[in-house]
Protein backbone atom coordinates (compact mmCIF):
# COMPACT_ATOMS: atom_id res chain seq x y z
CA UNK A 1 0.00 0.00 0.00
CA UNK A 2 2.66 2.19 0.92
CA UNK A 3 4.59 1.71 -2.01
CA UNK A 4 1.85 2.90 -4.48
CA UNK A 5 1.53 5.91 -2.47
CA UNK A 6 5.29 6.62 -3.15
CA UNK A 7 5.00 6.23 -7.04
CA UNK A 8 1.59 8.36 -7.16
CA UNK A 9 3.43 11.22 -5.09
CA UNK A 10 6.52 10.84 -7.52
CA UNK A 11 4.24 10.85 -10.28
CA UNK A 12 2.69 13.57 -9.49
CA UNK A 13 5.88 15.92 -8.92
CA UNK A 14 7.63 14.27 -11.85
CA UNK A 15 3.76 15.57 -13.57
CA UNK A 16 4.09 19.43 -12.22
CA UNK A 17 7.71 19.38 -12.67
CA UNK A 18 6.80 19.08 -16.41
CA UNK A 19 4.13 20.85 -17.06
CA UNK A 20 5.95 23.77 -15.28
CA UNK A 21 8.56 23.19 -17.30
CA UNK A 22 6.61 23.44 -20.80
CA UNK A 23 4.96 26.64 -19.39
CA UNK A 24 7.95 28.19 -18.92
CA UNK A 25 9.27 27.25 -22.56
CA UNK A 26 5.72 29.05 -23.89
CA UNK A 27 6.97 32.81 -23.81
CA UNK A 28 10.52 31.90 -25.00
CA UNK A 29 9.12 30.13 -28.19
CA UNK A 30 6.69 33.12 -28.74
CA UNK A 31 9.73 35.87 -28.35
CA UNK A 32 11.59 34.14 -30.67
CA UNK A 33 8.54 33.46 -33.04
CA UNK A 34 7.94 37.31 -33.57
CA UNK A 35 9.18 38.49 -37.15
CA UNK A 36 10.56 41.51 -37.52
CA UNK A 37 10.28 43.65 -40.97
CA UNK A 38 11.67 47.10 -42.11
CA UNK A 39 9.80 50.07 -42.68
CA UNK A 40 10.11 50.94 -46.57
CA UNK A 41 10.21 54.07 -45.87
CA UNK A 42 12.92 55.77 -42.53
CA UNK A 43 14.36 51.85 -42.08
CA UNK A 44 12.60 51.19 -38.67
CA UNK A 45 12.34 47.67 -37.70
CA UNK A 46 9.49 46.73 -35.71
CA UNK A 47 7.11 43.71 -34.97
CA UNK A 48 5.09 42.80 -38.43
CA UNK A 49 2.06 42.57 -35.93
CA UNK A 50 2.30 46.39 -35.66
CA UNK A 51 4.13 46.82 -39.17
CA UNK A 52 1.40 48.28 -41.65
CA UNK A 53 1.16 46.21 -45.28
CA UNK A 54 0.91 47.93 -48.47
CA UNK A 55 1.60 46.39 -51.77
CA UNK A 56 4.49 43.57 -50.36
CA UNK A 57 6.08 46.52 -48.24
CA UNK A 58 5.96 47.12 -44.75
CA UNK A 59 5.76 50.66 -42.71
CA UNK A 60 6.32 51.51 -39.35
CA UNK A 61 3.08 54.26 -39.41
CA UNK A 62 -0.21 55.24 -41.63
CA UNK A 63 2.10 58.54 -42.52
CA UNK A 64 5.06 56.43 -43.83
CA UNK A 65 2.44 54.36 -46.13
CA UNK A 66 1.22 57.57 -47.51
CA UNK A 67 4.96 58.68 -48.26
CA UNK A 68 5.54 55.41 -49.67
CA UNK A 69 9.31 54.34 -50.71
CA UNK A 70 9.67 58.09 -52.54
CA UNK A 71 11.69 58.87 -49.18
CA UNK A 72 14.38 56.21 -49.29
CA UNK A 73 14.48 56.74 -53.44
CA UNK A 74 14.86 59.96 -52.96
CA UNK A 75 18.65 59.62 -51.11
ZN1 LIG B 1 8.76 54.62 -41.13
Amino acid sequence: MLKWLVIVAIGIVIYRYLSRDSDANKPKSEGNGVTMVQCASCGLHLPQGEAIPDEGRWYCSEAHRSTGVKTLQAR
